[in-house]
């Protein structure tokens, strides 16, 4: 197989700025690392303050056109994008799973969710509108119109290198905006290839900028502070999410937030328990553990513990851990020793107050960043493995005995992004719908990320929705006019 770097040449692993691929005006760069060997893959530019605003130049410059552009147009474009993701579906899985370190097969099932994006907000592009009616009083009417925010910076994390930019760019130019990304330090990568096959797609310069840069916190705060941005859309942790939101404020941006999570996933007792075990396999095993609607606690109903605890750490045993690009790989590298440790300590914490390994639990020798799938039982409620978002493939499991209770242990967090239950029981399915203080919820499933779907939480997991038609909402104002009409 060739190397899959060979899917970025060298002169666009630099900074995306307008029309040109650049280095950073100081120079400046920083080495991307294979997580699953710890070696350098590639150099990239190390942006500073004065390279972001040069991307905020072009990304305003560019704004009037790009918002005078045809709906149709500008569907067209995104449409071009999808093909060019899915046609070279492989090449870029390679890359994602090189600088990443998910398996293969995850980083394919990526490209597949990334390009959907576009498709969807393609189809969303040509169907913006305002309304027109009469005033309840009479004698005028009101006409809404739908405007572009203006020019938006988006702050990505390293778990999905391209599908977390793609729901932000995708309805950012369907509706009419300029961008600014600036994709984690770990996975730059793929971020300049989507934005060079946007160029090559034929988005005119200054409408897709990247910036890469280990400086995130000196160059998004220059961003966020000249007047000329409009939009801030961040994900990633909530720690930072509420660093950027204090930022914002001074400016008083429209701001999406997709933060942290700990989703509780519940098994009841009358649960079809194959559906449950697949379902939880996915739902805490997809992307390693690192996605943020991973299960982060498995909450069991008494009667089937025993049963769904066994299969479950049989099916956790029997995964294989490897180098993502390797055939037969179930779990890639984690994405750095920190989060290694961090898993360790969760871990050690948890067995300090009580809790047993069922499989797992010991850090493999060797390079890379790995962790073995680990099950982790009679894990006490102060333990900090409940209350930290894990983001790693470790799964705890804690009994119940009534759904009141579940309910209370399972919104006993800061988070509110996702839970996961699994019966046959309609009626039980809905109370846990209104109880539970999610913004998504799956219900016999494991996998709920769909582009048409909005995705997105309460409480401290963020504000705001992507994909669906709420997704262009985001990026879109609106303009009341009263037209008299005595
Ligand atoms: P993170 O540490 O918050 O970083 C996310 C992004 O913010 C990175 O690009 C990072 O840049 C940047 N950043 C860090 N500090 C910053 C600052 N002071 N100012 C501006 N930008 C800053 O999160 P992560 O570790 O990459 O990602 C994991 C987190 O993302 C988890 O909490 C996960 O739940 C969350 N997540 C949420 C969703 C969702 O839809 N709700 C989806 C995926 C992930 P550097 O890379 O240079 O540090």
């Amino acid at each position: 197989m060739s190397d899959p770097m060979n899917v970025l040449a060298p002169e666009h692993r630099r900074l995306r700025i307008g029309d040109a691929w650049r280095d950073a005006a100081s120079g400046a760069t920083f080495a991307v690392e294979d997580p699953a060997t710890g070696k350098t893959i590639a150099e990239v530019a190390d942006a500073g303050i004065a390279d972001g605003l040069a991307a905020l130049d072009m990304a305003s410059g560019a704004m009037a056109q790009w918002a005078a552009t045809p709906p149709r147009k500008r569907s067209e474009l995104l449409t071009a994008t999808y093909r060019a993701l899915t046609g070279r579906s492989e090449e870029i899985a390679r890359l994602i799973t090189l600088e990443m370190g998910k398996p293969l097969a995850e980083a394919r099932a990526e490209v597949a969710y990334g390009a959907e994006f576009f498709r969807w907000f393609a189809e969303e592009a040509v169907r913006v509108e305002g309304r027109y009616s009469i005033a309840p009083a009479g004698g005028y009417r009101i006409l809404t119109v739908p405007k572009p925010v203006g020019p938006c910076v988006f702050v990505t994390p390293w778990n999905f290198p391209l599908a977390m930019g793609a729901r932000k760019i995708a309805p950012a130019l369907a509706a009419g905006c300029t961008t600014i990304t600036k994709p984690a330090a770990q996975t730059p990568l793929t971020m300049l290839l989507l934005a060079r096959i946007m160029e090559e797609a034929g988005v005119p310069p200054g409408v897709v900028n990247v910036v890469t840069t280990k400086r995130a916190g000196e160059v998004v705060s220059a961003l966020l502070a000249d007047s000329r941005t409009r939009k801030l859309s961040f994900t990633g942790s909530t720690e930072v999410g509420r660093v950027l939101l204090r930022q914002a404020a001074d400016n008083v941006l429209r701001t999406s937030m997709e933060l942290g999570g700990n989703a509780a996933l519940i098994v009841c007792a009358d649960a079809d328990l194959d559906v449950a075990l697949d379902g939880a396999m996915v739902a805490k095993m997809r992307n390693i553990g690192e996605s943020c609607i991973a299960a982060n606690r498995i909450y069991v109903e008494e009667p089937v513990r025993e049963e769904f605890t066994a299969r479950f750490a049989e099916r956790m045993g029997a995964l294989s851990v490897g180098h993502g690009l390797d055939d037969g790989v179930d779990v890639g590298a984690l994405i750095d020793a920190a989060s290694v440790t961090k898993i360790e300590e969760l871990v050690a914490d948890a067995v300090d107050r009580g809790a047993r390994v069922l499989v797992g639990g010991e850090r493999p020798d060797g390079p890379g960043h790995f962790y073995p799938p680990t099950v982790v039982v009679d894990v006490p409620g102060d333990a900090r493995l409940l209350r930290a978002e894990i983001f790693g493939p470790v799964a705890p499991i804690i009994s119940f005995t009534s759904d009141d209770e579940v309910l209370a242990k399972a919104n006993d967090t800061e988070h509110g992004l996702v839970g996961y239950v699994f019966t046959r029981d309609l009626q039980r399915a809905l109370r846990f719908t209104e109880g539970l203080e999610t913004g998504m919820l799956g219900i016999n499933r494991g996998l709920i990320s769909d582009p048409s779907a909005p995705f997105g939480g309460v409480k401290q997991s963020g504000i705001g929705r992507e994909g669906s038609h709420e997704g262009i909402l985001e990026y879109l104002d609106v303009t009341y006019a009263a037209i008299d009409l005595p």
